[in-house]
């Protein structure tokens, strides 16, 4: 080994308290609001209304939950076609099949990692009568919404944001999360606020926040005893989880700024490597930084092969490739992680529809097909990984995992 292994272990993204936290917890404890109700869950819906400019804020118990209220909000029916973000984590796109509906997968683009709004348009074309579109904000980066939310107008289509990586990120100096009609945050524990879980629905439609807070506790009915006409879910935020979030919320814009040194500091210690990091369009947009990631340029990729469960790659001078690079991270006892694997290459969804901006987009073997054009978010699975983004690394330790990327490409 060229170096010493990290005696702690470089984390992704791990949760960064402040003490404040506990105070709002122990608050809980102390007047017993050890529930779904209290002051730490009202107060936590008021600060995200407040933070992001949505009107309306329904806190729950994870994210995953907010994009299945805003799935059945938006009317999604069984057998219905919904279009989605195709390079995500697999959470974006659950809710869907919970009402089994069929979701078709949009392809991604090279600006700025999100579903591409000229995939998008050919998705119309072939699927015109699609009602509802699922979008989601890679690794806290806003994907181009003014494109985007036109095509969704034109069709008369409802947007669903899925803003988990996303909170705090702007576009066009408008917070994510209020794109959609139904938008989804997450406080999960790796994400740049925490509760250690938890997940917030927002939207400006009254109506339908009243709705979600109902499904979200069984959808009791307005009776003196438990009367119901419709089914419910468990899926309210409990007042410690939100004791935790209450605490972390007014250190958002700090995380963020500690978020985005480490990507500039990526930035500048890879500008004579042959990769790029994650894009953004910077005269438009401003990320939370979420994960800092990188895309090794097509010519300095050494030959890496994935099945379904392993990968094998050849180490070659001047050249390397994320297996080689997560692995090596792993080595020095730091956490990197591939790019999320694009949901049309999962065994589970063999038989959705996948969307090019070309059109069918499947059918192929490479993520480059003449003729065919270009499948994108294969490509960027195949050269991106995940870089060690934890909020706690200290500068020195940035400047080791440099090194350490660094030294793949000799
Ligand atoms: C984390 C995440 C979710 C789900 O949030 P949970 O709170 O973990 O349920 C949804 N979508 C994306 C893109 C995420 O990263």
């Amino acid at each position: 080994m060229k170096f010493n292994a990290f005696e702690n272990k470089i984390w992704l993204s791990s949760p960064t308290m402040h003490g404040e936290e506990i105070k709002y917890v122990n608050e809980a404890y102390e007047t017993n609001w050890m529930s779904t109700v209290g002051e730490n869950i009202n107060e936590v819906e008021r600060l995200a209304a407040e933070k992001t400019g949505c009107k309306y804020a329904v806190a729950l118990s994870c994210g995953t939950g907010a994009l299945h209220l805003a799935v059945k909000l938006a009317g999604v029916k069984e057998s219905d076609r919904v279009f989605c973000t195709d390079m995500t984590f697999a959470a974006t796109v659950n809710p869907i099949l919970y009402e089994k509906a069929v979701p078709i997968f949009i392809d991604t683009e090279y600006d700025t990692w999100n579903m591409d709004p000229a995939a998008l348009r050919k998705a119309f074309e072939m699927y015109p009568d699609t009602k509802v579109i699922v979008v989601a904000n890679l690794y806290g980066t806003p994907a181009k919404f003014d494109e985007l939310c036109a095509i969704a107008e034109e069709h008369g289509a409802v947007i669903i944001e899925d803003a988990a990586e996303s909170l705090g990120a702007t576009y066009k100096g408008r917070q994510t999360g209020t794109f959609g009609t139904y938008n989804a945050i997450s406080f999960n524990g790796n994400k740049i606020i925490t509760g250690s879980s938890g997940g917030m629905l927002l939207t400006d439609d009254k109506e339908a926040a009243n709705k979600a807070r109902k499904w979200s506790t069984q959808s009791r009915e307005n009776a003196p005893w438990y009367q119901h006409e419709e089914v419910g879910y468990n899926y309210r935020m409990s007042n410690v989880i939100a004791g935790v979030v209450r605490g972390q919320f007014p250190h958002l814009e700090e995380h963020i700024a500690q978020k985005k040194a480490i990507y500039e500091r990526y930035k500048e210690g890879f500008k004579n490597l042959p990769v790029s990091m994650n894009p953004y369009q910077a005269e438009i947009s401003e990320p939370n930084f979420w994960l800092s990631c990188m895309l090794i340029d097509e010519n300095a990729m050494c030959k890496q092969v994935r099945s379904d469960s392993d990968t094998c790659y050849i180490s070659e001078h001047g050249k390397s490739c994320p297996s080689e690079i997560l692995e090596t991270l792993a080595k020095y006892n730091a956490e990197g992680r591939p790019i999320w694997k694009p949901m049309h290459l999962q065994p589970m969804y063999r038989s959705n529809p996948f969307v090019t901006r070309e059109g069918n987009g499947r059918g192929r073997t490479n993520a480059y097909i003449e003729g065919k054009g270009i499948d994108v978010g294969m490509d960027i699975f195949s050269r991106g990984l995940c870089l060690p983004s934890d909020n706690k690394m200290t500068a020195e330790e940035q400047n080791k995992i440099i090194d350490i990327v660094c030294s793949c490409f000799e």
